[in-house]
This record gives C-alpha cells, sequence and structure tokens, in this order.
C-alpha cells in the first residue's frame, strides 16, 4: 500500500483523501493534514440537490478533527459554493462537517461525549478549546439526542420536586417509575407549569397513565386530576414519612423550648436520633431516649406513634391498612400533641391517595439517586446559567436521551 493511501485509509473520510507531502507540524506543535475530494459530484448545502459542477472555490480552512499521536490535528480543506437552481449559490453540503462549523462531526461528537463524563471545563482543558465553545457542541448534541426521544407510553408515572438552588427555587421532575427514568422537567412547582408538561406529553399518553405517584401537594393533584383522568393516585410513601418526621421534630422543638435547663441540654442536638427508625440507632443513643422519654411524657407519646407507623406501611391489604390507619389516627387525636392532631387531620383529608399505595405499591424512591446526580451535576457548573442546557444534562445523565449511535445521521 502506497502511503499516500495507506494516509487517506487513516483519515477515514468517504470521497476524500490525504494530499501527498500534505502533512506539516504548525509552531504551536499542533498537526495539520491538507486533504482534498476523490469523489464526483457535489450537493447543495442547503437543500441537499445534487450537482456535477461548482461555481466557485473557497480559500482552505482549518477544521478540527480526532487528535492525532498526542497532537491536536486540523483539516486543511477547501470547499466550493455551488450554484443551485432552487437556492441560488450557496457552499455546498457535506455529511461530515456541518457548514461554517469549525470542526468535524466526529470531533464534535467526540467532544460532546466527553462531556457526559468530565465537566466542561476539564474537556475544555484536555482539548484546548475554549469552554464555551465545549459548551455549545455538547448542547447541540444534546439537543439532537433530546429531539430523537422516543415517546413511550407510561403506565407508572412519578412527579417529584427538586430545588434548584438552596432553599427556594423548585423544579418538577417527572419519571418513569418502571423503567426508572426522568421523562421530563418543569422550572416551577406551579399548576400552570406541571400542566405545560401534561399538554406536551400528550393526550393519548396522558390517557395511558394506571397510577401516579406524588406529594401531598395540591397544584400536582390538581393537574393529575384534569390531564390523566384514568390514573389513580397514589401519595408517595416517603412524603409521608417526611411529615411525621416533621411532626415528632416540632414536639422535640416546643418541648426543649418549654422545659427547664437541665432537661434542655439533655434534649439540645438529638433531633437525628427521634428520627431514625429504633432498629438502627446504637445501644448508647437507644438509651438517651430512653431517658428523655423517661421525663418527658409528651416526647414519649410522640415517639411511640412515630415507631407505631411503621406497622402501616408493612400491612399486606388496603383493608388492613385502614383498620390501622383508623386505630392510629385516634391515638394521634388522643395525645393531645398539636402537631400529631394536624398530622392525623392530613392523613385522613388526603387519604383515598395513601390507600391507593396497597393496591399499586409504587413510590419515587428513584428520585433519591437521581437527586444525588442532580447534586453531581450542579458542582460541574460550566454552563448551568442555561437551564435548558442543566435541563439536557439531567435528562442524559438518568439515561432517558438516545445514545449517539441512535441518531440516524450520515456515517459520523
Ligand atoms: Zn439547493
Amino acid at each position: 500500500m502506497s502511503q499516500k493511501s495507506l494516509f487517506t485509509d487513516l483519515l477515514g473520510i468517504q470521497g476524500w483523501g490525504v494530499v501527498a507531502g500534505g502533512i506539516r507540524i504548525e509552531e504551536d506543535g499542533s498537526v495539520t493534514v491538507r486533504i482534498d475530494r476523490r469523489s464526483v459530484g457535489y450537493s447543495c448545502g442547503q437543500c441537499g440537490e445534487g450537482l456535477l459542477f461548482t461555481y466557485d472555490t473557497q480559500p482552505p480552512r482549518r477544521i478540527r478533527d480526532f487528535p492525532i499521536w498526542g497532537r491536536q490535528c486540523y483539516l486543511e480543506v477547501e470547499f466550493v459554493r455551488v450554484d443551485c437552481p432552487r437556492c441560488g449559490v450557496v457552499i455546498e453540503g457535506l455529511d461530515w462537517v456541518e457548514r461554517y462549523a469549525r470542526q468535524t462531526v466526529r470531533y464534535e461528537k467526540y467532544v460532546a461525549g466527553l462531556c457526559d463524563l468530565l465537566p466542561v471545563s476539564d474537556v475544555a482543558a484536555l482539548e484546548g478549546l475554549s469552554k464555551d465553545a465545549v459548551y455549545r457542541m455538547d448542547k447541540k448534541w444534546l439537543q439532537r439526542r433530546d429531539a430523537k426521544r422516543e415517546e413511550r407510553t407510561v403506565r407508572y408515572l412519578g412527579i417529584d420536586e427538586i430545588s434548584l438552588r438552596k432553599g427556594h427555587r423548585y423544579a418538577t421532575v417527572f419519571y418513569d417509575l418502571e423503567r426508572k427514568e426522568v421523562i421530563g422537567l418543569v422550572k416551577t412547582r406551579k399548576e400552570r407549569a406541571v400542566g405545560g408538561f401534561f399538554r406536551c406529553f400528550g393526550r393519548k399518553r396522558c390517557k395511558a397513565v394506571e397510577a401516579v405517584c406524588m406529594d401531598l401537594w395540591q397544584p400536582f393533584l390538581n393537574s393529575v386530576r384534569r390531564h390523566c383522568k384514568n390514573a389513580v393516585v397514589v401519595f408517595d410513601k416517603f412524603h409521608v414519612y417526611k411529615y411525621l418526621s416533621d411532626a415528632i421534630e416540632a414536639v422535640r422543638r416546643h418541648e426543649q423550648s418549654i422545659c427547664s435547663d437541665e432537661e434542655g441540654k439533655l434534649i439540645k442536638g438529638t433531633r437525628w436520633l427521634w428520627l431514625r427508625a429504633s432498629r438502627n440507632l446504637k445501644r448508647k443513643h437507644k438509651q438517651t431516649l430512653e431517658q428523655i422519654m423517661a421525663i418527658n411524657r409528651q416526647l414519649q407519646k410522640a415517639y411511640l406513634l412515630k415507631e407505631d407507623f411503621e406497622a402501616f406501611y408493612a400491612c399486606s391489604t388496603r383493608e388492613e391498612a385502614e383498620a390501622f390507619l383508623k386505630g392510629w389516627i385516634k391515638r394521634c387525636k388522643q395525645s393531645r400533641l398539636e402537631p400529631f392532631i394536624k398530622l392525623a387531620k392530613r392523613l385522613v383529608r388526603w387519604s383515598h391517595g395513601i390507600f391507593s399505595y396497597f393496591e399499586y405499591r409504587i413510590t419515587n424512591g428513584v428520585a433519591e439517586g437521581i437527586n444525588n446526580k442532580i447534586k453531581v451535576l450542579k458542582r460541574r457548573s460550566y454552563g448551568f446559567h442555561d437551564e435548558h442546557y442543566f435541563f439536557l444534562k439531567i435528562l442524559n445523565a438518568t439515561g432517558a436521551l438516545p445514545s449517539f449511535e441512535q441518531l440516524s445521521d450520515p456515517q459520523f
């Protein structure tokens, strides 16, 4: 094999070859490879029409490509303009480089692929590109993959909120609970925005949803009732536990504020001990709780209510669960603990959604793993002032986007 055809093979761009003696090392250490076309005919860059003749030839341009032996590599190409009967004089269209792009399609995909693994700033440093260029390439390919997402029906839908910035600024996340994937994000947790998701989701797919798992949050509920008329609402078990934790913490804080100094010292800093399941506590922590409960009757009552509630989600049928909750709610009312009375009222009000858990057994447990991924993404912060980009990154991190291979575009 001649050296020329060997280089052409290595180049791997169909219809193009390396010019004899066309490889040089630049002062900055990068490699420039001059290439020319080996095929006949051109196509219009606008409409794709095949054309036999050129209008004129453009001055050579350097197009960034894959690194070669550890050096940055550029292809030097002379593009032509064609005179298309439909579009007039325009730059030719090629499948391996987009018009006006400064890098090959395969290199863009390579950079975008690196962005799945590394922060934008690291990719930029690694490849000697500007952060902005990396971010633009990454976003472009994420958008393309997003556009190719299949419209699959979802049987069990999860709706949850995530905080985008500490304390406030919430976004609403939609999950396919069976596939454990994020399928959508909207910027707020308001009813209108949530409704916007369902409108995009489409009537047909809304109708196919059998159950929706979510927090006891009225705007979510209103939206689901309006759009997914066939869906049964299941209140997320983890949120119910959270309300329970809030109740016991309210009792603890109140008791700490009214008790003697000595008792206060004992109660102070025990917050998480009350929240943990007792089977997960160390012996000395159990002793601390017992010591407090021996002198504080209110906390003792609260703790027993909380511990006994564990049996609720262990019930095997809806009937069993209904009977259990009835008794537990009665005890809440008798306890005279204000936070527990409030909690009991809440549970009664939302009981339809709480009991439907026993028919569908779905939770938003998947949200926790996804929230961790989001936290990692937030630390890799370049470009995340762009919310759309941030959302695409989240979709990508949770496997919701089709892979590069699934994009049905030309050879690269
Ligand atoms: Zn044309």
